[in-house]
């Protein structure tokens, strides 16, 4: 069923079943389980943050939000998937950094407009970039990092989340930076390149704080440095790129909750007051922060702006760092 006519479906049901002209609204939404895509497989940051805002938004909404995990092409899949859904508020997704800001830079056919074709609802949370190296990497430090690598020019191999995503992204960025260079190998996600690193198989990532602070925190996984603007309580000792030297040199990925475009206005106010409310409540914050993830919350016109903003910002980067799939 194409797009137009699903439209006019709905509407013709909202009538119905509303008793009211036009579209369905959010007098009794949702009646039914609401779908949230999340466009990386489990174990990433973008399904911990994701996953933790979707339990909590059942309550309130009175029905499930039931998450799908949609991996591949850099989260692109799952992306065009929430953008070609019914605009009806039973398909939300997550956008983040890598689906909305970098990949509509580098991928040459992306099947979705990061700005006309959603819906923005509210940013949910920031999170730190990382590197960090496998314990038989030989470095504890970023001294030590860059000497390693110096010494031995290609040797090492890095994981990433994704071709075309903030690890890749932030990664290449650092190796014109720090004058180093590792080979580049992308994943489905963060949760499959962390089980290679944690077995050893690949020794560096390039991280989003969420999916490897556990790992950072029992030893199985050393931090390198913060690709962020300030130290964060979660990691007092590991010092950022930019108080070790590298001028700007700042990644922070964000997630935030989306739809397609052409959602009813009222189903997207209902979604954004109840996911602010989760948010910005005490044990909901306190869970972020012990992911290591900075909450937000903000209104939809103020997530749109970051995003067109970031669209912009991952430009730059893209060009500078010349990154081709
Ligand atoms: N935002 C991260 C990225 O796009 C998430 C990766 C993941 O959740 O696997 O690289």
């Amino acid at each position: 069923m194409n797009r137009r006519r699903e439209l006019l479906m709905s509407m013709a049901a909202g009538a119905v079943a509303g008793g009211l002209p036009g579209w369905a609204h959010a007098d009794g939404y949702p009646t039914r389980p609401v779908k949230m895509v999340i466009p990386f497989p489990p174990g990433g940051s973008t399904d911990i943050v994701g996953r933790l805002l979707a339990t909590r938004l059942s309550e309130p909404l009175g029905q499930t939000v039931v998450v799908e995990n949609r991996g591949g092409a850099g989260g692109t899949i799952g992306a065009a998937e929430i953008a070609r859904a019914t605009p009806d508020g039973y398909t939300i997704g997550i956008a983040t950094v890598s689906t909305c800001g970098t990949a509509p830079n580098i991928y040459p056919k992306l099947p979705y407009d990061p700005i006309k074709d959603y819906q923005t609802i509210t940013n949910i949370a920031a999170v730190p970039g990382i590197i960090v190296v496998h314990p038989s990497f030989p470095a504890r430090n970023f001294a030590e990092f860059i000497k390693v690598l110096k010494a031995n020019p290609g040797r090492y191999n890095y994981a990433s989340s994704g071709a075309g995503g903030v690890g890749h992204m932030g990664m290449e960025m650092f190796k014109i930076q720090s004058g180093t260079f590792m080979t580049h190998i992308g994943y489905r996600g963060a949760g499959p390149a962390l089980t290679d690193v944690l077995a050893g198989n690949v020794p560096i990532m390039w991280d989003n704080l969420s999916s490897s602070l556990p790992y950072i925190k029992n030893g199985k996984l050393i931090a390198i440095g913060l690709a962020y603007d300030e130290r964060i309580p979660q990691l007092p000792d590991v010092p950022t790129f930019i108080e070790l030297g590298m001028k700007d040199y700042e990644a922070t990925t964000w997630y935030g909750l989306i739809g397609p475009a052409g959602m009813p206005k009222d189903i997207v106010a209902k979604l954004n007051a109840e996911s602010v409310k989760i948010i910005h409540s005490n044990d909901f914050k306190a869970r972020l922060l012990d992911s290591g993830a900075f909450p937000i919350g903000d209104t939809p016109e103020h997530f749109a702006a970051t995003i067109a903003k970031e669209v912009v910002k991952w430009k730059k980067v893209a060009d500078y760092a010349k990154v081709k799939l």
